[in-house]
């Protein structure tokens, strides 16, 4: 695999990088197999945006050395699994350092392979990827950072005490001293107790105050990612002990940081940060919900749009807008361009796509025939076959338009058997359903490139998740930079990104599935079949996805947001006695505001 080189004397002063970036996967490049999906890919696309806007971080992973997994299907849709091996030794720079940490009582020492995400001006965002594969550790130890969401509850738990524990110790070892630690995803939240034992000095985790914990809760901001219950990761007290000793056990126990007599990840990160967001509007609801003791803030997710867009929307924005790579609120300006050269920009995606797709399989699909994407982890929620819910219906329409073509893919977790029971069926479907109308093929193992081509080239990306389960999406985001509608159920980013008939299409709710394949039908037939065959219209669709989302649901404007409100947020303004603040002529009387 080819990456960048970095030479040592490159390397920015790591004793000016203010924020420190956690995150269990970050996808950092298409050859490195360090994330499973939208998590990872957030997490790149984060630190590829701080990259360009030259943001003062610095960012801890796992080396994942046996990566995430390889998707292989049988003629039936049968998935199994291939790992993906890599050598951090022979792709990238040592990070010089090892530190030694305590786990089940034994010394587990750690090393980290240094990735560079260089911006689009030069400035550069070191991420660690920290190691236990060194010299000297017991040969179980050894394998903890290889397998990313592998092994047990036990091989997890030690996993996270490396990212949290590790990574923290890590930073200190190179003489990096954030002021701001951002977790992504509970996964981390053990550096909490780290920087509580740096605030102790050596004393002793029982007695730490509630002034320590308060001095660590303002270095913490926590984003939590879903409200999937299995998506919080929890651990028996006996397991707690175990890896992590008496002292540090103690300390979460009796800073209640225990949830249903569980270790529960999510309980410590919220306990011990400042700030704390979902990650759109509505998924901020949702977490107030499920945390009522916490504040909960909202910040919407984003992509990272030199990563998402295809090269002939690069070529079209850098001769139009030539700003756009450091300052994406240009995308707001494609309405000075033709509309008509957007419609092309498309199309050659489209062309690119189904010219892969032809490499790859030998299946041929055809350009002027509307075609739907449907991308994503296999997650039962997700819902995959509510496209093919009425398979009758769904081949009517078909022959009614004029034809219609179905791009599916995904990967299910290796464990969930349910998931991979939704790729079967959605084989089955389509050997049962492919007729010269009506074309439904899977692709295998959906991956960083597979997702950048299916976004930049179907006509509609489709999202069907239960809600509210979708805590936000990003694919649909990548979608609408290259100028592709959704047509998705109301959750998530979509309820902030649907204009009916200007943007994409929402799915309405429904008593149950067949009501909610029903709005998908009667949408797909009644609005999105007729505008389709009115290329100008069709074209101007395409420009308002551009103009509207792309503009605001990018990593540039997140990230802006993540500063303005979580990092570095305006300090409270103090009024000298006696000076009462001036009030706008909005507000209440002073008589009222008195008695509220
Ligand atoms: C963008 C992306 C995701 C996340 O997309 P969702 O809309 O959240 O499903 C997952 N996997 C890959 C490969 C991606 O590119």
């Amino acid at each position: 695999m080819t990456l960048p080189s970095v030479s040592p004397d490159s390397s920015p002063e790591l004793s000016t990088r203010t924020i420190a970036y956690f995150s269990m996967e970050i996808a950092l490049s298409p050859a490195l197999p360090t994330y499973s999906g939208g998590l990872g890919m957030l997490a790149g696309d984060t630190l590829r945006s701080a990259a360009d806007t030259a943001a003062p971080m610095v960012a801890i992973s796992l080396a994942h050395r046996r990566g995430y997994f390889r998707q292989k299907l049988s003629d039936i849709g049968q998935q199994t699994e291939a790992d993906v091996p890599w050598s951090p030794e022979t792709t990238l720079p040592s990070a010089n350092q090892i530190v030694a940490l305590t786990i089940q009582g034994r010394q587990v020492l750690i090393r980290a392979w240094r990735f560079d995400v260089l911006g689009v001006t030069g400035h550069v965002i070191p991420v660690f990827l920290l190691d236990s594969d060194v010299e000297g550790n017991d040969p179980w130890d050894r394998r903890l950072t290889d397998h990313l969401y592998g092994g047990d509850s036990f091989y997890r738990l030690c996993q996270e005490t490396i990212l949290g524990l590790g990574g923290l110790a890590l930073l200190q070892s190179l003489g990096c001293r954030p002021q701001v630690y951002h977790m992504n995803e509970g996964h981390a939240a053990l550096l909490a107790i780290g920087l509580l034992e740096e605030r102790l000095a050596g004393g002793q985790l029982k007695d730490a105050t509630e002034a320590d914990i308060e001095a660590v809760r303002q270095q913490c901001v926590f984003t939590t990612h879903t409200p999937v219950p299995a998506g919080h990761d929890q651990f028996g007290q006996d397991q707690m002990y175990q890896v992590l000793g008496h002292d540090r056990g103690f300390a979460i126990e009796h800073t209640g940081c225990l949830h249903n007599n569980l270790m529960n990840m999510t309980y410590i990160a919220l306990r011990f940060s400042r700030f704390v967001n979902g990650v759109a509007m509505q998924h901020g609801k949702v977490s107030q919900q499920m945390f009522p003791e916490s504040k909960i803030y909202s910040i919407t997710n984003g992509v990272h749009a030199a990563t998402w867009l295809s090269s002939h929307f690069q070529d079209l924005l850098d001769e139009e807008v030539p700003h756009w790579r450091t300052d994406n609120q240009y995308f707001r300006s494609v309405y000075g361009i033709d509309s008509a050269r957007i419609a092309a920009a498309h199309n050659k995606g489209k062309l690119r796509l189904f010219a892969t797709i032809a490499k790859r399989t030998g299946h041929h699909f055809n350009p002027n025939i509307l075609t739907l994407g449907f991308g994503r982890r296999v997650a039962t929620y997700k819902r995959a076959s509510l496209l093919l819910q009425d398979p009758a219906r769904l081949v009517a329409i078909a022959e009614k338009i004029g034809g219609l073509q179905i791009l599916y893919a995904g990967k299910a977790h290796p464990a969930d058997n349910a998931g991979k029971g939704l790729i079967r069926d959605v084989y089955a479907s389509a050997a049962r359903l492919n007729s010269s109308a009506l074309k439904i093929y899977y692709i295998e193992n959906y991956d960083w490139e597979l997702g950048a081509l299916l976004t930049q080239g179907v006509d509609v990306w489709v999202n069907t998740p239960r809600r509210p389960y979708e805590a936000s999406g990003t694919s649909g985001m990548k979608a609408a930079l290259n100028g592709v509608p959704s047509l998705s159920i109301l959750d998530g980013w979509w309820i902030e990104g649907c204009a009916e008939n200007v943007t994409g299409w929402a799915i309405e709710d429904g008593e149950d599935e067949a009501a909610e394949a029903s709005s998908l039908y009667d949408k797909l037939e009644h609005s999105i079949a007729p505008l389709y065959a009115n290329p100008s219209a069709w074209a101007q669709l395409q420009q308002h996805c551009i103009a509207i989302n792309g503009s605001f649901f990018n990593t540039h404007r997140m990230l802006a947001q993540y500063f303005g409100n979580a990092y570095f947020p305006p300090p409270p303004t103090v009024h000298p006695a006696g000076t009462p603040p001036r009030r706008r002529s909005t507000d209440k009387p002073a008589s009222e505001a008195a008695l509220v």
